[in-house]
């Protein structure tokens, strides 16, 4: 050490996690088992209509859980009319009650909240609930509700802060429309709702509301699914449109104003055309965003620390060991620039990271082949290219693409949805047809996806898929026997009903 005597700072911590979603607490708990010194921070901004929640992030509390809670409670309903068809009788008018689902919702996750709290005690991580701030190098800030300011120092940081929703920027969008922030502890049953946006989060929301049965209707600025299959996501919006979400297509609200308070209230949103100059006006009881979300890295002191963002988009960009140009800062998760924003990814990151920190492994996280599943009433798994970018990368002489309709048996004797249920995979010519693209429109796409996902890490080709023998009846069986290439042009449609 070039004679010197190496003085060893000492810190409060060896690691601060700011952040106490999917990943920070991942992270945080894997530090635990290397018996580090960690502490979370975790606080939640209310949302403009005050709405916050407890310990675990987006996915636990707004996101991921309450949704597919949401997108079952619709998935019943379609179960309770198929189930006459199956001999149940019931006389009864069937009724959707909102509250009630709410209320088991709400009280599953706020179980999961307590599990959250208990887990980090368990594993001695000092949890704290105060929002983090970076005030200097090795430094930061930690606020409470009650604004008691506490500074910690850390030899390592882990910045895991998530995103929040998006707003519209026009007038009434803050006083009158709810996000999905608000949505999964709404106190009444939103009634006639806009849902404005046609990515993951708009899709999946209208999906599940009209499932309840309500009226929904989706204002699209441009495309659905923008970076997914357009084939696959054209098929979702025909799906939807064909069980009662309305689709407004390019246009984008201008204007929200109340006509009436109430639970729901009265709103009249103005939207005008994105190719002309038409307006248009129409009454709703909710307004939904989901226009996509922030990252929250713009106010937590990152300058005084020296982490730079990208200044477009407020995102950190890290190396491959989610490394931010600071060495000592990590960070994980939705933040991240050119990632994806899935909880799983931000789990895997954070504990992978964290082996590489104390245990001495040198596995960085994979983020090719990623499975992921949009929840939309009829279900969407994928995992690798989408056919549009095989094109791009490979070119389209060099990609096969093998495809089918399905008819779930299930559906079958409630005669609903022939040909709607589809399957299709992307191989590369040029590598033994390798499987690099995955998709399936039907039930328990994520199921099935998941599996195929695992086959794909392992480098599955075409050939491999026709030697698997299938399991009858079940859905996923259709790829073990694709035949037809989207090339030849023949027809994938199933006859008779
Ligand atoms: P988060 O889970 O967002 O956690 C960040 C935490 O940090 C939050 O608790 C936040 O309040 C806190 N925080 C922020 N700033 C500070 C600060 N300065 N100090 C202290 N704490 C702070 N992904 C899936 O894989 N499957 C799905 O089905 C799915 N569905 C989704 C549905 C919706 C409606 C949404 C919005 C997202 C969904 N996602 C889904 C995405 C998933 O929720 C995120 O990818 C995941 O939660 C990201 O984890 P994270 O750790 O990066 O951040
Ligand atoms: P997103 O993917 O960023 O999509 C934003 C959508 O809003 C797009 O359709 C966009 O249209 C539209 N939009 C943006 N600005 C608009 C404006 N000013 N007016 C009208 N429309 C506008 O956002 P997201 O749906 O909120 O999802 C965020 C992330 O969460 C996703 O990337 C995903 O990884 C994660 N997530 C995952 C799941 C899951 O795994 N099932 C579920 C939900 C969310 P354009 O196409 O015209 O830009």
């Amino acid at each position: 050490m070039n004679g010197h005597t190496l003085v060893p700072h000492s810190y409060d911590y060896d690691l601060i996690v700011i952040g106490g979603g999917s990943g920070g607490l991942a992270a945080a708990k894997e530090a635990a088992k290397y018996e580090k010194k960690v502490m979370v921070l975790d606080f939640v901004t209310p949302t403009p209509l005050g709405n916050s929640w407890g310990l675990g992030g987006t996915c636990v509390n707004v996101g991921c859980i309450p949704k597919k809670l949401m997108h079952q409670a619709a998935l019943l309903g379609q179960a309770l009319q198929d189930s006459r068809k199956f001999g149940w009788q019931f006389t009864e008018e069937v009724k959707h009650n909102w509250m009630t689902m709410t209320e088991s919702v709400q009280n599953y996750i706020g179980s999961l909240n307590w599990g959250y709290r208990v887990a980090l005690r368990e594993k001695k991580v000092t949890y704290e609930n105060a929002y983090g701030e970076f005030v200097g190098p090795h430094t930061v800030k930690a606020t409470s509700k009650r604004g008691v300011e506490k500074l910690y120092t850390a030899e390592r940081f882990l910045i895991a802060t998530g995103e929040r929703p998006r707003y519209l920027g026009i007038p009434g969008d803050k006083e009158y429309c709810i996000s999905s922030d608000d949505l999964f502890s709404l106190p009444y049953c939103p009634g006639k709702t806009l849902v404005v946006g046609a990515s993951y989060v708009a899709l999946e929301c209208a999906g599940f509301l009209a499932g309840l049965g309500l009226d929904v209707t989706v204002m699209v600025r441009s495309i659905l699914l923008r970076g997914f299959d357009q084939d696959m996501a054209n098929k979702i919006g025909e799906y939807m449109e064909e069980h009662g979400v309305k689709f407004i297509r390019e246009f984008v609200p201008i204007k929200v104003e109340q006509i009436e308070e109430g639970t729901p209230g009265r709103l009249k949103v103005t939207a005008k055309s994105t190719k002309d100059d038409q307006i248009i006006e129409e009454e709703y009881n909710t307004m939904l965003l989901a226009i996509g979300r922030d990252a929250c890295t713009r106010k937590i002191g990152l300058d005084k620390a020296g982490v730079k963002i990208n200044e477009k988009t407020g995102k950190i960009p890290v190396n491959d060991m989610e490394q931010t140009n600071v060495p000592y800062i990590y960070a994980i998760g939705d933040i991240l620039q050119d990632r994806l924003e899935l909880t799983p990814v931000a789990i895997q990151a954070g504990r992978l990271l964290v082996q590489r920190l104390y245990s001495g492994s040198t596995t960085k996280c994979d983020y090719v082949n990623v499975p992921t599943t949009v929840f939309t009433p009829l279900e969407y798994g994928a995992c690798g290219y989408s056919e549009e970018n095989a094109i791009q990368k490979f070119g389209e002489e060099n990609i096969e693409v093998y495809h089918s309709h399905f008819w779930p048996l299930e559906w079958t004797v409630p005669s609903r949805d022939n040909n709607k249920c589809y399957a299709k995979i992307i191989c590369n010519i040029q590598d033994n047809e390798r499987v690099i693209g995955f998709h399936v429109l039907g039930p328990n796409a994520g199921e099935v996806t998941q599996g195929f996902a695992a086959a794909m890490k392992c480098g599955l080709t075409k050939e491999q898929l026709d030697s698997t023998i299938g399991i009858h009846p079940v859905c996923a069986e259709v790829f073990t026997t694709l035949s037809i290439t989207k090339r030849s042009g023949e027809n994938t449609l199933q006859s008779g009903c």
